[in-house]
């Protein structure tokens, strides 16, 4: 399988022309016989560029791996495959009070994707990356035994799977703290910006007609 649906969102270069399961990929890396460049992982292709192409092999189709393993109302930490929707995972933690802490402009990217590009979102300066909030990650390298990552155990790898692009192996599923929802409603502040001008004032008397 290939074409159309393995592109990337920017459509700057040709989608992707074979795709694999994650099941073939990890029999695949188990017998050995894989080469190297020769898979990556595609998440639903959100990517602007061709990060989540790869002229030399394959791409392997994550979206089939789209289950929630467990998730804990109390804390909201949640398990889930790499291929769970951002927006599954909302549907599925906002009714217990949390969301992600960290959500880029689309909410349809993958869990994996979120983490191979470390996404950022409009809060970035308090909450940083979506990477601040994985907990564990499950891997598959080309050794074909899938590795638990986490700040404790393979602490390098984990760092350089979080932003590495898929670089540094298959995300199988990743272990991931939510924020609770503190409130329905926003905290906003109004600024008022100063018209200059030669028509300042004719300008001002406008801005302050009420509206329609
Ligand atoms: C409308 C729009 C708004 C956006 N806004 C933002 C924003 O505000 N902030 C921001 O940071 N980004 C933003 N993005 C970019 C988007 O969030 C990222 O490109 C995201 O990584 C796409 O996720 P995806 O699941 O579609 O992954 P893909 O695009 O399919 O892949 C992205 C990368 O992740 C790798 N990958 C995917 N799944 C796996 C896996 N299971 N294992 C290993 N590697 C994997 C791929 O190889 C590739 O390198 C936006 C994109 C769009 C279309």
């Amino acid at each position: 399988m290939g074409g159309e649906k393995f592109g990337s969102f920017g459509r700057a270069t040709p989608p992707a022309r074979q795709a694999i399961s994650t099941d073939d990929a990890i029999a695949l890396l188990k017998s050995g016989t894989a080469k190297p460049n020769s898979l990556i992982g595609y998440g639903n292709g959100r990517s602007y560029g061709d990060s989540c192409q790869n002229d030399a092999g394959a791409v392997v189709d994550m979206r089939p791996l789209n289950r929630i393993r467990a998730f804990n109302a109390e804390t909201g930490v949640i398990e889930a495959d790499a291929g769970v929707l951002l927006c599954d995972i909302i549907a599925h933690a906002a009714p217990y009070g949390f969301f992600p802490a960290v959500v880029p402009g689309t909410q349809f990217v993958t869990l994996g994707g979120a983490i191979a590009n470390d996404v950022h979102g409009k809060n970035h300066e308090t909450a940083g990356t979506f990477g601040c909030h994985v907990l564990r990650i499950g891997l598959a390298r080309s050794s074909g035994e899938p590795l638990t990552l986490s700040r404790e155990e393979n602490a390098e790898l984990f760092a350089a799977t979080i932003g590495g692009l898929g670089l540094t192996g298959v995300i199988l599923w990743a272990e991931v703290k939510l924020a609770a929802i503190t409130s329905a409603y926003l905290d906003t502040e109004t600024i008022a910006l100063e018209v200059i001008g030669p028509d300042a004032d004719a300008e001002v008397a406008r801005l302050e007609r009420p509206g329609p």
